[in-house]
Order: structure tokens, then sequence, then C-alpha cells
């Protein structure tokens, strides 16, 4: 039988309101919460600070907004893979700053796999094992050094087209992030399936971070990490996959070969200050599995600001070194911390 499953990626430990969509206040700072579905996922939403209530409902709007623009289904993007060109300056901002994390991870972030997401079925899913011939001809249907930006103008070859399934959710977390702060809103935890904007800290007087959870494959999680003002952005292949004869496919293609990446990880977070960034790393990291993402870390990760924690198949916790002091509990089976310095 053929199936597609799709979990959370990061939980958030903090206990989660029993009433979602509400605002309430205290010592003249006002909290407000709201729940709803987009981008494919479960949102969650939760800010305090002056005028929380009347925030809410321009952020609520602008996740609106970004999933229509940014849905691979959508008008622009099904335009795009059409017609073979589009003039938009948001999409083609977007697309900039996707075809340069290209480069820089050599290749191994490329939105142009979609004609291959859609192969496998994510897309639709109407999942199924392309041929090796089908992937081979697909090959040529893809590859980020073809894609042509001039101002707001795209253009893609015949039989090209873009997804942003890996970058969309955390450019829409700096997006929110950006509505909420120029709004005065001074904390809060923005969870888009997963990928978690956090503003502030959870508790300033305190000065305790929020509590954020990586999930375990096997269900539950495998540690938690005290985090303050940034993202926490988790790619994993149990986030989704289906099995056929026995064998199990993820979503988290490797472009050259456009087959799902096996490389002996089970989820890379990103934690960066940066969220699209983030997001496009979680996917690139695991595609160059844990040797090629320590490596990429150390090249970049002073630089561009960003740590990486990565899970492997046999239970092993790699950290880069500044996320190590972050790290508050560990589950079994996952007991090895290694440190990447
Ligand atoms: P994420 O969950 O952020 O790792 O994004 C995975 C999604 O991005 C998949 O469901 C595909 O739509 C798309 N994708 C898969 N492999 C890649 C890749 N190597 N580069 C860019 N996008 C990808
Ligand atoms: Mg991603």
């Amino acid at each position: 039988m053929k199936k597609t499953f799709s979990l959370p990626r990061v939980l958030l430990l903090f206990a989660l309101p029993a009433l979602f969509g509400g605002l309430f206040s205290s010592c003249g700072e006002e909290s407000a919460e709201s729940t709803l579905f987009a981008m494919d996922t479960a949102i969650s939403l939760r800010i305090t600070g002056k005028n929380a209530g009347e925030v809410m409902p321009l952020l609520e709007e602008e996740l609106r907004r970004l999933d229509l623009l940014l849905d691979a289904e959508g008008d622009s993007l099904s335009s795009l893979r059409e017609t073979g060109s589009l003039s938009d300056p948001e999409i083609a901002g977007l697309l900039a700053e996707s075809l340069r994390i290209s480069g820089e991870t050599g290749g191994a972030f490329d939105v142009t796999v979609e004609p291959a997401v859609e192969a496998w079925g994510f897309r639709s899913g109407n999942t199924r094992v392309p041929s090796d011939e089908e992937l081979l001809s697909l090959l040529e249907k893809t590859g980020y050094e073809s894609v042509r930006i001039d101002g707001d103008e795209i253009a893609l070859p015949a039989g090209y087209s873009v997804t942003f399934g890996a970058v969309a959710k955390g450019y829409a977390g700096d997006r929110l992030r950006a509505i909420a702060e120029e709004n005065g809103i001074v904390s809060g935890v923005l969870s888009l399936g997963g990928n978690v904007a956090l503003l502030g800290k959870k508790d300033e007087k305190a000065g305790k971070g929020w509590s954020v959870a990586v999930r375990a494959p096997e269900g539950g999680y495998a540690l938690t990490l005290e985090l303050s003002d940034t993202n926490a952005v988790t790619s994993g292949s149990y986030e989704r996959y289906f099995e056929k004869d026995g064998v199990r496919y993820h979503h988290i293609l490797d472009p050259a070969t456009l087959k799902p990446a096996e490389t002996g990880l089970v989820s890379v977070t990103v934690v960066s200050r940066n969220g699209l960034l983030a997001d496009a790393l979680s996917t690139a990291l695991f595609v160059m599995g844990p040797e090629g993402a320590a490596d990429y870390w150390r090249s970049f990760g002073e630089a561009q600001k960003f740590e990486i924690l990565l899970l492997t198949e046999d239970h092993r916790i790699l950290a880069s070194k500044g996320l190590v002091p972050l790290i508050t509990g560990v589950e079994e089976p996952y007991g090895e911390l290694v440190v990447i310095e």
C-alpha cells in the first residue's frame, strides 16, 4: 500500500494553551494566540507585547498571502511551470537567494528538483518509484544553473519548474517575525509545522529561553534545546515518506541523482536568526550527510551565524560547538553526543 506520512518536526515543550485564538493580558502586556492551517501544515502563533490582539490578524493575513504565493500548485508557480516565465518581485527575490544558497552548497539545495518531487508523487500524493531511466531523463530538466533572473523577471528552460517546499516556511517565519517586531511584539513563538521562530525569551526577567524539542523519528523526542530569539528548523527523513516492497522512500532528494538522500542521517536541525537560511540548510545538509554537513559548518557556520544538530540512524547526536551548552535534555536511545568543532 502506498501511503505518505507527515509529522511535525520540532515539538514545542511548553504547555500549549487549550484555547486557541485567545487574547489575554497581564501587567499591561497583551498576549494573543492563534492556530490555523496553511502551507500544508498546522501552524500555531503565540505573541506577547503591546497590542498583540491587533498584530495577530496581520500575521494571519501574511501567512495566507504567502501560502498562495509560494504554493507549487498556486497561480504564480503553476504559471511559471507552464509558460517558463514569470514576473514577480518577491518570487524573484526568494529565487535569487535560493540560487545563491544552491551555489554555496554545491547544489545540495536546489529548488529546481521539482519535476522529480512530482515524479515521486510527493506533490500530488500519488507516490510511486520512478525508474532509473525516468530519473536520468529528469536530470535534464533540473539544475539551478539554468534559471535566469533579470530584475523581477524569471525565465526557466522548457520542462523546468521550481518548488519552495524547502524554504517557504523559513521565509514565512522571517516575514512574520519582521511584522511582529515592527509592531512592538517582544516575545513569542511562531510554530510553522515545526519550523519554529522564537521571539525574545520565554521569561525575560529570569533570563530563561524557550524549550524546543527535536523529534525522535521513533516517536517522542530525542533532546531539547533552550533557545532565545532565533529559529530552529529541522529536516527529517521521517517527515514525509512512503513504503514500496519493503523499502522506505522519503522526500528529501539528492539533486545529483533525484533519489532520496541516504546518508545515515535521520534529521538535521539548523539554528539561526535567519529562518530562510536555516530552512534551506536543513535540507542541504541532510543531502550532504554527516561529514559534509560538519565541513560545511566549519566553513560557513561562524560567518553566517548558524549552528547544526544532526541525528544519525545509529542514534548519535552530532552538534556544532555553539549548540552544545544549549542542549537541555537527551532521551534514550540518543545517548552519544559528538561535538563538531
Ligand atoms: P524540508 O522539509 O525543508 O527539508 O524540505 C523538503 C521539501 O523540499 C520536499 O518535500 C521537496 O518539496 C523539496 N526538496 C526535496 N529535496 C530538495 C533539495 N535537495 N533542495 C531543495 N528542495 C528540495
Ligand atoms: Mg528546509
